[in-house]
């Protein structure tokens, strides 16, 4: 690299860095894309399922460039117990055509193309180098990064921070009010492994090309979060979202939870014989809106998983829709600051507003709740088994006993795992609340 100063510097080549550096490369500004890894997406991890109709005003013909595994044409929902499970399944083939819905896709695939579709458009993209800190003037306000590289610095008028949820620029520029609270994080543990694709389209019941989607509650131990199944074209991904607060008292290895999952009865036969590919790991945010870090300062812009924008709402767990939504409001916000000529607290202020009229904060306001809710200590360890015994006792013939009323099987499973039914009513009205 020889060039030293750019009008902006993005910090992060995952879906949030790409998505403003393309921005502003579009809108003719001169943007330096930085990446601590061999290549955008390299380090990254992650479910996984992408919404990529986000990108359809920036890349209208997205789902044929991109490369994806599989369309998503059935969505489960399973709560369970050891040995029970119950589930919502879903399946439509509207989702399998254009305009289409959730795809899933290899990280390191995707973040390379997005990353790609950044610098056809003129960004400048630096691989192998880390940021390790922020250069600022005498009033504080951000002037550019400190790179491990040889050359050193990179001035510009504004930096975009996209370094992911640990971000440490964010919290160099004390922005964040919750950073680390491990409250407020997960820790997604998953095992990839190794299926031929028409065995998968069997065991999954899928068309050729054809992906499924299985979220679930009440498969991990004592500890809040949930798991996953995702099916891509020739491995299947599995895994816990655990929380990480609970983890760390639990003394539970992540891997004992994803073993047990993958033994579970439900979920066995759609992954026996599987050969592990891969084992990774990554925090998430999750805590929602409450848990936001400002969304910049002088000079400085912050999105995606460093603005803790990632949503994980239970019934979704949508972050690089979410990242990518970010990263283009930061890159329009930071051109017409520019423009302006005043990438001072102005610029934060209108990146919020750009923010506010999108989904990005709008869903995440509507559903501030849903963490809390989603997290709680009934939704994760009694109801899935409450839930999974009231089936299972309605189901359960007991001729030559006459049929019991639902009503007062209902009540026979809720004093059974200690939650009155008082507390069900008004679960159930908190979750219309959240989810209305
Ligand atoms: C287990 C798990 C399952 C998930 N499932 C889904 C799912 O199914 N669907 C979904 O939409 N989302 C899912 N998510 C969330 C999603 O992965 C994130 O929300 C999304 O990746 C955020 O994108 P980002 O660009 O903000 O950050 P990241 O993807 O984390 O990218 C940050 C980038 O910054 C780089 N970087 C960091 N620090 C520096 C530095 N100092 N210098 C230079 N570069 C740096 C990193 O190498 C990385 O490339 C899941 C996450 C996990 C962990």
């Amino acid at each position: 690299m020889t060039r030293t100063h750019f009008d902006v510097v993005v910090v992060g080549a995952g879906p949030a860095g790409s998505a403003a550096a393309l921005a502003l490369a579009r809108a003719g500004r001169s943007v330096c894309l930085v990446e601590r890894g061999p290549f955008p997406g390299s380090k990254n991890m992650y479910g996984g399922v992408i919404y990529g109709r986000v990108l359809d005003t920036v890349i209208p013909d997205w789902y044929e460039r991109a490369p994806l595994q599989r369309w998503v044409t059935r969505r489960a929902t399973m709560v369970m117990t050891p040995t029970q499970s119950l589930t919502v399944d879903y399946r439509t083939t509207a989702w399998g055509t254009a305009p289409y819905n959730g795809a899933t896709a290899y990280r390191p695939d995707f973040d390379a193309w997005l990353a790609g579709e950044a610098v056809a458009a003129g960004a400048t993209l630096i691989t192998s180098t880390t940021v390790t800190g922020l250069v600022r003037d005498g009033r504080g306000r951000v002037t550019g990064v400190r790179t491990d590289r040889p050359d050193g610095d990179i001035d510009a008028e504004v930096v975009i921070a996209c370094d992911g949820v640990n971000s440490f620029l964010a919290k160099e520029a004390g922005l964040h009010r919750h950073a680390d609270d491990p409250r407020h994080l997960t820790l997604g543990v998953k095992e990839v492994v190794s299926l031929d694709p028409t065995v998968i389209e069997e065991r999954f019941g899928l068309a050729t090309g054809e992906g499924a989607d299985f979220e679930i509650i009440g498969c991990t131990r004592g500890i809040a979060g949930g798991g996953f199944v995702y099916t891509n074209h020739d491995s299947v991904a599995l895994g816990v979202v655990l929380r990480l607060s609970d983890l760390a008292e639990a003394g539970v290895r992540p891997e004992e939870l994803i073993a047990d999952l993958a033994a579970h009865p439900a979920i066995a036969p759609l992954v026996a014989g599987g050969e592990l590919r891969e084992y990774s790991a990554h925090v998430i945010p999750e805590g929602g809106f409450d848990t936001m870090p400002e969304l910049g300062c002088p000079g400085m812009l912050v999105a995606g998983d460093a603005a803790y924008f990632c949503l994980g709402a239970g019934l979704w767990l949508e972050g690089v829709n979410f990242a990518i939504g970010g990263g283009l409001a930061a890159g329009e916000a930071a051109h017409r600051a520019l423009e302006r000529g005043r990438t001072d607290d102005t610029m934060v202020a209108d990146y919020r507003r750009r923010l506010g009229a999108s989904f990005v904060l709008t869903d995440h306001e509507n559903l501030r709740r849903a963490p809390e809710l989603v997290l709680s200590d009934r939704v994760q360890f009694r109801y899935p088994a409450l839930v999974c015994d009231l089936v299972e006792s309605v189901f359960t013939v007991t001729n030559p006993e006459p049929k019991p009323g639902l009503v007062r099987l209902a009540r026979r499973a809720a004093r059974r795992h200690g939650v009155p039914l008082r507390h069900l009513a008004r679960d159930a009205w908190r979750a219309l609340r959240t989810y209305g």
